[in-house]
């Protein structure tokens, strides 16, 4: 039985001052949920260090958006994993289609971010999705199982245990529309046999799978209840406390 896993990718939304409000609202609504479900939020670089003493003993865990794929040195503007895990960052989340989309980011950088991340001792939440150009050619499968082995390139079976996938449809990012439960459920399933047969059943069978893509309040149940659906991913509805709060106390129910 796998624990849902739900994780709020805030993007470039709030200054320092207004993440440590919604995180103060936010931690008092999920008071002792912890046990039920694993969540985290992932705010900008420039609210890691004003969030994390607010978050210590709530349950609910520190993520980052990104992180470079050096350790150190003339890489203006870049982020190390050093620097994320000495705030008491534990989540990185690697390869959003943001990240694929504007910066280039292909599965081979993908790989090695999450490689890296590992071996400093982050979790990585690595994303993938189709586009809706790729799913109407009925590309997604192809697409899918392309970015999922690109992306966990070198890793091996004890390193995937650490790490969570996230499918993120592209063109249900911010849209509002959102992948069916019966659609979503066809791509966890193929991504659990992608898992299976890279590494081993017991392996597979213990990685958790977020949806994301315009989950609200009112549509996580539904798609939790599928058998491959182990949490979410959430933009747009982790900005608010009662609306995140409410998704999450909606997910267990
Ligand atoms: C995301 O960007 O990871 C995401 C799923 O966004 P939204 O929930 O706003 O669609």
């Amino acid at each position: 039985m796998r624990k849902l896993f739900i994780a709020g990718n805030w993007k470039m939304n709030k200054t320092a001052t207004e993440a440590a409000q919604l995180v103060s609202a936010l931690v008092k609504k999920v008071e002792g949920l912890s046990d039920k479900v694993t969540m985290a939020v992932c705010p900008p670089f420039t609210s890691l260090d004003r969030i994390a003493p607010l978050l210590k003993g709530t349950g609910v865990d520190l993520g980052a958006q990104n992180l470079s794929d050096k350790a150190s040195g003339a890489y203006t503007g870049e982020t190390s994993a050093a620097m994320l895990l000495d705030l008491g960052v534990k989540y990185v989340i690697i390869g959003h289609s943001e990240r694929r989309q504007y910066y280039a980011e292909t599965d081979e950088l993908v790989s090695k971010k999450a490689k890296f991340a590992l071996g400093a001792g982050l979790l990585p939440i690595v994303c993938i999705g189709e586009t809706l150009k790729e799913r109407e050619a009925n590309k997604t499968s192809h697409v899918i199982t392309t970015q999922l082995k690109g992306s966990l390139a070198g890793l091996n079976a004890e390193e995937m245990h650490k790490v969570t996938i996230a499918y993120e449809p592209v063109w249900a990012i911010g849209t509002g529309k959102t992948a069916s439960p019966d659609q979503a459920q066809e791509v966890h399933a193929l991504i659990r046999k992608l898992l299976t047969d890279a590494f081993g059943k017991a392996v597979a069978d213990k990685v958790i799978v977020q949806y994301g893509g315009s989950v609200k309040a009112d549509n996580a149940k539904e798609l939790m209840a599928k058998p491959d659906i182990d949490g979410a991913l959430v933009g747009g509805a982790s900005l608010d406390a009662e609306g995140f709060s409410a998704l999450i106390k909606n997910s267990i129910s």
